[in-house]
């Protein structure tokens, strides 16, 4: 078990069952500590990622074609963009291949919604990040009727067998779902209004949204009964505490990671003529 949770976090976060509307999204399931730990540990837990992700990475180059795709989503101020920076952050961004997904473009709109997905996976050796995901197409789409019931509902098992056919080719998915509740949102629209630093990152429609929020939860819960699978199980995740949010994310890619069993690839040359030939210029 590891230090300081009672149970593991990928059992602490299973979506089997769970009915999103009744999240208590301050809640830290599994963490036996307090905020202090939390920082604490995440400093530890993240250079232990970092050991991992250097590890793919190395057999990346050494031809193994796995790779780790985690996989955002949440509602605006969720959390995803502090994930990214804190979690993702920790390890060497050589490894790492990051891709936000918003409004689709022009060209984007012309082809397939799984189009630009394809284009941004992460290729072998690589941890994929996704801030967003083809899950906006069962979503925001659902949510705003962007196209007809006829059109969307048939995604949750396109996307199914699109994932299935991404684990068989060696990607490990790590789906989740991050979710504040509606006050600890308007709290923290209320500092990006307040706080210069912060405007960037404000966008009017996001008080617009306010008004879907039912809608959301709906479309959320759809998500993750629909498309949450033995090879890509959603994972729900209370984030109205970032300590906790980004400590589990990160508990969650280490597990994933370990259980790729990475070691360091050997040399593919040889070593003790290697130190003769130095020693000798
Ligand atoms: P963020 O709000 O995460 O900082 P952006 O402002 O760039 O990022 O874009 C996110 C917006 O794009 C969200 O409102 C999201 O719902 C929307 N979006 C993402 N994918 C789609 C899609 N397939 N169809 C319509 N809207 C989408």
């Amino acid at each position: 078990m590891v230090k300081h949770w009672s149970v593991p976090v990928t059992e602490a976060l299973k979506a089997d069952g769970l009915r999103i509307a009744e999240l208590a999204t301050s809640s830290t399931p599994g963490f036996t500590g307090d905020k202090k730990l939390a920082q604490e540990l995440l400093t530890e837990r993240g250079k232990a990622l970092s050991v991992l992700q250097e590890k793919l990475y190395a057999n990346g180059r050494s031809g193994d074609r796995r790779s780790v795709l985690l996989v955002l989503q949440g509602m605006d101020t969720a959390g995803k963009g502090g994930i990214v920076r804190h979690v993702i952050g920790s390890v060497d961004p050589q490894g790492v291949d990051h891709a936000a997904f918003g409004v689709p473009t022009e060209e984007e709109r012309r082809h397939h919604y799984l189009w630009r997905i394809r284009k941004a996976l992460p290729r072998g050796g690589q941890l994929g990040v996704f801030d967003r995901s083809h899950y906006e197409d069962v979503l925001v789409v659902r949510v705003h009727e962007l196209v007809p019931r006829a059109e969307w509902e048939p995604r949750y098992d396109e996307i199914n067998q699109f994932e299935r056919e991404m684990t068989r080719e060696g990607i490990t998915l790590v789906k989740v779902a991050m979710f504040v509740s509606l006050d600890e949102q308007k709290k923290r629209l209320r500092q990006r209004l307040e706080r210069q630093d912060k405007y960037w990152k404000f966008n009017p429609s996001d008080i617009d949204e306010r008004a879907y929020w039912p809608a959301y939860l709906e479309a959320y819960q759809a998500m993750v009964d629909r498309t949450s699978t033995a090879d890509a199980p959603w994972y729900v995740l209370p984030a109205d505490h970032k300590w906790y949010a980004r400590l589990a994310v990160t508990e969650l890619l280490i597990d994933a990671l370990e259980k790729l069993k990475l070691d360091w690839p050997p040399a593919n040359f040889d070593v003790a003529e290697e130190l003769r030939r130095l020693d000798q210029s």
